[in-house]
C-alpha cells in the first residue's frame, strides 16, 4: 500500500441529520483511516445505512462536514459526481442491471464516468471477475447467477471505478446462509490486500477477524467505539450489551 496507510481518508466532522423530526444522525464524529476496516453495528433503525448514504452524498445532511481524502464533499455538481465515484458502495440488493451482462454490469461505470474505452474497461473487469472467483460468468446475465455470485458481480463493479473506499451495507443479509461465505470471503480478501472500508453487517465473525474498529450505533449517535476483542469481550454501553446479548 502507500506511504499514506494510516492517514484520515474519510472525516465526519459533528454531522447532523434530520428525517423531518427524526434526528437521525446526532453529532457523529468519525475518522477513518486509510487502510482501516470499520466495522459498524448497531440495532434496526439506529442510522447505519443512513450513515453510509451520508458518505457518499446519497443522502445530504444539515449540519457538520464530511471530508474524503482532504475535500470537503460539496453539495452537489460535478465535483461531487467526481468524488462520489471515489466512494464505491455494495448494499444489500445487489442492484445489477437486469438486461446487461456480467461483463457489462462491471464496464459500464469505467466507461461512462471514467472514461475508459472498451478494450480496456473489459481487460481489467475481467481480472477483477477473477478476483472475485467468477470469470466464467461474464457473459451471463444477472438472473442467471445465485445470490452470492451476484453480490461478487457488484463488488468487482465497484471496484472497477478504483474506489478509495469502499461501504458495505449488510451485503450479507439478503443470501442464503450458503453463500454467506464466498461474499464474505471477498471482503476479507480486500481488506488484507488494504482495502479501506466501512461495512455495516451482523456477521460477527467478520469483524472479529477483518474489523479493525467497531462503531456501534444506537438511536442516531455512535454509543460505543472500540476493538472488535473490547468491544465483543466487554462492552461499556448498556445499549451494546443488550444488543450483544441479543444476537450472540
Ligand atoms: P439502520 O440502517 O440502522 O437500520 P436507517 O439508517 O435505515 O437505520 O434508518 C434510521 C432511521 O431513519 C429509521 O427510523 C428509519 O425509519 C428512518 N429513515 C430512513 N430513511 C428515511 C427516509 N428517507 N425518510 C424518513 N425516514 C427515514
Ligand atoms: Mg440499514
Amino acid at each position: 500500500m502507500t506511504a499514506a496507510r494510516g492517514q484520515p481518508l474519510v472525516v465526519l466532522d459533528d454531522v447532523q441529520k434530520w428525517f423531518g423530526e427524526l434526528h437521525v444522525l446526532q453529532d457523529i464524529n468519525l475518522t477513518i483511516k486509510r487502510g482501516e476496516v470499520v466495522v459498524v453495528i448497531g440495532p434496526s433503525g439506529s442510522g447505519k445505512s443512513t450513515l453510509c448514504r451520508t458518505i457518499n452524498r446519497l443522502e445530504p445532511v444539515d449540519a457538520g462536514t464530511i471530508s474524503l481524502d482532504g475535500k470537503e464533499l460539496p453539495e452537489e455538481g460535478k465535483a461531487l459526481a467526481r468524488l462520489r465515484a471515489e466512494v464505491g458502495m455494495v448494499f444489500q440488493g445487489f442492484n445489477l442491471f437486469a438486461h446487461k451482462t456480467i461483463l457489462q454490469n462491471v464496464t459500464l461505470g469505467p466507461i461512462q464516468v471514467l472514461g475508459q474505452d472498451k478494450a480496456t474497461a473489459n481487460e481489467r473487469a475481467r481480472s477483477l471477475l477473477t478476483r472475485v472467483g467468477i470469470a466464467e460468468q461474464a457473459d451471463k446475465y444477472p438472473a442467471q447467477l445465485s445470490g452470492g455470485q451476484q453480490q461478487r458481480v457488484a463488488i468487482a463493479r465497484a471496484l472497477a471505478m478504483d474506489p478509495k473506499v469502499m461501504l458495505f451495507d449488510e451485503p450479507t443479509s439478503a443470501l442464503d446462509p450458503e453463500m454467506i461465505k464466498e461474499v464474505l470471503d471477498v471482503m476479507v480478501d480486500l481488506a488484507q490486500q488494504g482495502m479501506t472500508m466501512v461495512v455495516v453487517t451482523h456477521e460477527m465473525g467478520f469483524a472479529r477477524t477483518a474489523g479493525d474498529r467497531v462503531v456501534f450505533m444506537a438511536d442516531g449517535r455512535i454509543a460505543e467505539e472500540n476493538t472488535p476483542t473490547e468491544f465483543f469481550t466487554n462492552p461499556q454501553s448498556d445499549r451494546a450489551k443488550d444488543f450483544l446479548g441479543k444476537i450472540l
